[in-house]
């Protein structure tokens, strides 16, 4: 049996401690004692975080003194505290932003040994955003941003602690996720308008095709703050023909820029960089191809840089109504599209016609379609089923006879997805390892043609 990590929590008065104390001992609550004697000002406490188990100290007694006086009672009393410690959560008040306080005890904080992880408390809504980037001048590397209070970014957490406890830790057998799904399921906020956006090379029929989509009913909303400058959004409702519903659209419209940058930009580096801009504010990117063309080199590097900026992709052939030899035209795309964009697999591949209006409901509906597995989340009981079954099916490889050790992994984000694999010497596992994981990610879990990141994290 290895003993079980040990967790303080810093930071000075009115922070949050013993909220965040509270929170990470949940039920357990119970089993806390006030230890009397010279621990009198310490709390301890089980917490779990999705089966990462560890004692967690509160040192929230300190804050009865003046804080003129804390420092220096705070280094006699953290010397014994900050002893058995394997971590130490450094909480600062996200909202109030940084205190000479803070400085003063990071100070301290960097003249110990024990790992510090910053963490930026009551970061719940936007009110808390300022701070939790400040949080990073405190030099401990990125601040784990959360709310104590509402359960939020405890996930992320577990991110932070995991690589410096996770070796000492003692995994459970079955996983404790209650804290971490709780948590994701009010983090994902229902999908307002499709915020879609048309690139492509010059001629490919972008101005065409969005004036077909918005007929008679446009309404523009002209130049929106916030967007860019030169681009503009159209609000517009389509009804699915499909289903019959109608839906919300925000058609993110950039022939504007185009005619713009026209004068100063070669065309060739033109429709890269309009790709780039429209990302920016897109969930889901049509990459619009001419069929008198074909797919040239400039469209691949367009696609990737929409991929590489984590957006959903949808590739439609462009004048259908004058495309030659159609069948090996669509084969020849579809292949060349796989070959050249490894990253993803089975693009949604369209053929439309903008002047005809051919085969734009469809593309309409992959759309809706795309953004749905573009921003889904699998709950962590789930993922780790189906991530325990993959590792079965397939171990992973032992270099020099010593197992690399997967043991666990979340989903940190959607939109695009992003997942973290938390294990040992991954330093040491094979890409082609990797991309097997990825792979049944997205077949497996419903990402198909998506972006997918997975990072990989290891104790330091
Ligand atoms: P401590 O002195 O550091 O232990 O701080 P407490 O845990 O007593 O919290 C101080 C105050 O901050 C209390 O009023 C809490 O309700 C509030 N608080 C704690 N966590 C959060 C949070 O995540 N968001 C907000 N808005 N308030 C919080
Ligand atoms: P943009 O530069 O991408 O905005 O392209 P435009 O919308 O200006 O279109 C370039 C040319 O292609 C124009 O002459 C259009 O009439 C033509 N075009 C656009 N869509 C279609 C289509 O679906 N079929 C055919 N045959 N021509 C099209």
């Amino acid at each position: 049996m290895v003993t079980k990590p040990q967790v303080i929590i810093i930071g000075r008065p009115n922070v949050g401690k013993s909220t965040l104390f509270n929170r990470l001992v949940g039920k357990r609550l119970a089993l806390v004692d006030d230890q009397p004697g010279v621990t009198r000002d310490r709390r301890f406490g089980d917490a779990t975080i999705a089966g990462l188990e560890f004692t967690v100290v509160d040192t929230a007694g300190w804050e009865d003194d003046d804080p003129e006086t804390l420092p220096g009672r705070m280094r006699r009393q953290t010397e014994v505290s900050l002893e058995g410690a394997d971590a130490a959560l450094f909480v600062i008040d996200a909202r109030a932003g940084l205190t000479p306080l803070d400085e003063e005890i990071a100070r301290w904080l960097r003249s110990q040994t024990v790992p510090v992880v910053p963490v930026a408390n009551k970061a719940e809504g936007a009110a808390g955003e300022a701070g939790a980037i400040e949080a990073w001048s405190l030099g401990f590397g990125e601040p784990v941003a959360l709310s104590a209070e509402h359960g939020e970014g405890i996930a992320d957490l577990f991110g932070a602690l995991w690589p410096i406890i996770g070796e000492k830790a003692e995994r459970r057998e079955t996983i404790d996720t209650e804290a971490a799904d709780a948590e994701e399921s009010d983090e994902d906020a229902p999908l307002g308008p499709l915020k879609l956006a048309i690139v492509g090379r010059p001629n490919a029929g972008k101005s065409t095709l969005i004036n077909r989509l918005l007929g008679e009913d446009r309404l523009l909303t002209g130049p929106e703050a916030g967007i860019t400058r030169d681009s503009i959004a159209v609000d517009w409702r389509w009804t699915d023909p499909a289903s019959g519903e109608v839906r919300d659209i925000r058609l993110i419209d950039t022939a504007g820029m185009r005619k713009k940058a026209r004068v100063t930009e070669k065309l060739e580096k033109l429709s890269v960089a309009d790709a780039r801009r429209a990302v920016d504010f897109a969930e889901v990117v049509v990459l619009l191809l001419d069929a008198t063309k074909g797919l040239e080199h400039q469209d691949l590097k367009i696609a990737d840089a929409v991929l590489q900026e984590g957006r959903a992709l949808i590739v439609a052939i462009n004048k259908w109504d004058v495309a030659e030899n159609a069948s090996s035209l669509f084969n020849g795309i579809r292949e060349a599209l796989n070959e050249g964009l490894a990253q993803v697999r089975g693009l949604p591949l369209l053929a439309v016609s903008a002047r005809t209006g051919k085969g734009l409901d469809t593309m309409l509906g992959a759309a809706f379609e795309i953004r749905e597995s573009w921003s889904k989340r699998v709950p962590t009981a789930a993922l780790n089923r189906w991530f325990d079954d993959a590792l079965a099916a397939n171990p992973p490889p032992a270099p020099g006879g010593k197992r690399i050790k997967l043991r666990y992994i979340t989903q940190s984000s959607t939109r695009p997805p992003r997942f973290v694999v938390f294990g040992t010497r991954l330093d040491m596992l094979p890409k082609s390892y990797e991309r097997y994981l990825v792979n049944g990610i997205r077949r497996e879990l419903g990402f198909e043609a998506v972006p997918v990141r997975v990072v990989l994290k290891s104790p330091k």
